[in-house]
């Protein structure tokens, strides 16, 4: 018997940085139920670091309800603020975010989309494609006062400057919106290197065709360097399909059929299998309830002995949390983030929930430096003191720069 329809998502991305710039700044991150893009800005590699910075802090935050992707912009928002302070090769650094995100412990089936900056977020559905995001951008407020219209924003001198950015102060303003997905919606979130080279009607030209949404996501990239490709450019296009969901229908992946081509190496997608399919959003309250209840009454029955046990039980866990916190934040180690080679606090790759933090940002880019050299790299472990990794860390200098002809 039939209960309920079944959201199935499949998507696909790309990514290219374009005809006319060094390096790619855009990032995305691509996983069941979240959906990210980021155009970082400011300086040689601050636009890298503050996109990747971005999007890895969305991505490894709590995840299912509005407000965790709401916490989860503002601690980006923190994350890379804090890191342009305190170093003075990245300040000035800011990114736009743009994220959709399926919305789990709401009422039904429904999206949120989050947005500061001017990427955006697109629904196609019925041959129409709708913006849903609005641009934190110079001209769009022009635009939206009347005082321009959109093909004189398009050439606008001032077009690409931002009135909002992940990064660039303190607090950030967030906007978003809670929206009703229906089967067949074509989700497009791109970066401004799309839709700066091609208008809407000739990105709706483009998803109407029914291929694979990697498929479309290439072409669409593809296009924008065909029409100049002056800047990076990234989409990710969602679909949502339906299939009948049964009595008897166990769990099943979903992400069999995606494929994102990021043009680097990302993150590994979070767990795929989890909550992938209709199941998700269906409550089954009278069971739980009536087990809590009767759960409720064993706890009258609790006996002091019992509560000093959880008092030592929680001092105990309190300090072995502290001492792993001292111990995964002790010493340093080098590093590669968004190609660049840096020095991070901590232990690599982290321990537990204690991740390693951003110390020091290098010129050095990992495809620069000799096999040998990136050898070392990979091998160079754990150090004490800060001293030590920077030591390190020019080493690799003095032999990427040479010096040894005396000169
Ligand atoms: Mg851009």
């Amino acid at each position: 018997m039939t209960t309920s329809p079944r959201l199935r998502l499949s998507w696909g991305g790309a990514t290219d940085q374009g005809r006319v710039r060094a390096n790619n700044q855009d990032a995305m991150y691509a996983d069941w139920g979240l959906f990210v893009v980021a155009d970082g800005m400011g300086g040689h590699q601050g636009g890298e670091v503050a996109a990747n910075l971005a999007v890895r802090a969305v991505a490894k935050a709590e995840r299912g309800s509005v407000s965790d992707l709401r916490n989860a912009v503002v601690e980006a928002n923190r994350l890379v603020h804090e890191t342009a302070i305190a170093q003075p090769e990245l300040h000035g650094m800011g990114t736009t975010l743009t994220a959709l995100a399926v919305d789990q412990h709401g009422e039904g089936h429904q999206f949120v989309v989050l947005n500061v900056g001017d990427s955006r977020v697109y629904r196609y559905r019925d041959n129409q494609l709708e913006q849903l995001t609005e641009d934190h951008s110079y001209v769009a407020e022009l635009v939206r006062r009347g005082e321009i219209d959109d093909e004189a924003a398009s050439v606008h001198p001032y077009r690409n400057m931002l009135t909002r950015a992940i990064g660039v102060h303190p607090d950030v303003e967030i906007d978003e919106w809670l929206i009703e997905p229906a089967v067949g919606d074509r989700f497009v979130l791109c970066s401004d290197g799309l839709t700066n080279e091609l208008d809407d009607s000739a990105i709706a030209e483009q998803l109407a065709n029914t291929e694979d949404p990697g498929v479309i996501a290439k072409a669409l990239v593809a296009a924008a360097n065909e029409h100049g490709g002056r800047d990076n450019s990234t989409v990710l296009i969602v679909d949502v399909q339906a299939e009948p969901l049964t009595d008897n229908d166990e769990l099943r992946e979903v992400a069999e059929d995606n494929s994102v081509d990021f043009g680097h190496k990302e993150e590994e997608p979070l767990d795929a299998s989890a909550s992938a399919t209709g199941e998700a959003f269906e409550m089954q309250p009278h069971a739980s309830t009536i087990k809590q209840r009767s759960w409720l009454y064993d706890q009258v029955r609790i006996s002091l002995g019992a509560a000093l046990i959880t008092l030592v039980l929680t001092v105990t866990t309190a300090a072995m949390v502290i001492t792993i916190g001292w111990y995964a934040r002790s010493g340093y180690h080098v590093d590669v983030v968004a190609n660049h080679v840096v020095i991070q606090k901590g232990r690599a790759g982290g321990l537990l929930w204690f991740e390693p933090t951003l110390e020091q940002w290098t010129q050095i880019q990992i495809s620069e430096l000799s096999d040998v050299d990136q050898s070392r790299l990979a091998n160079s472990g754990h150090m004490s003191t800060l001293n030590e990794a920077q030591s390190f860390v020019a080493t690799l200098q003095t032999r990427q720069f040479g010096g040894e002809d005396g000169s």
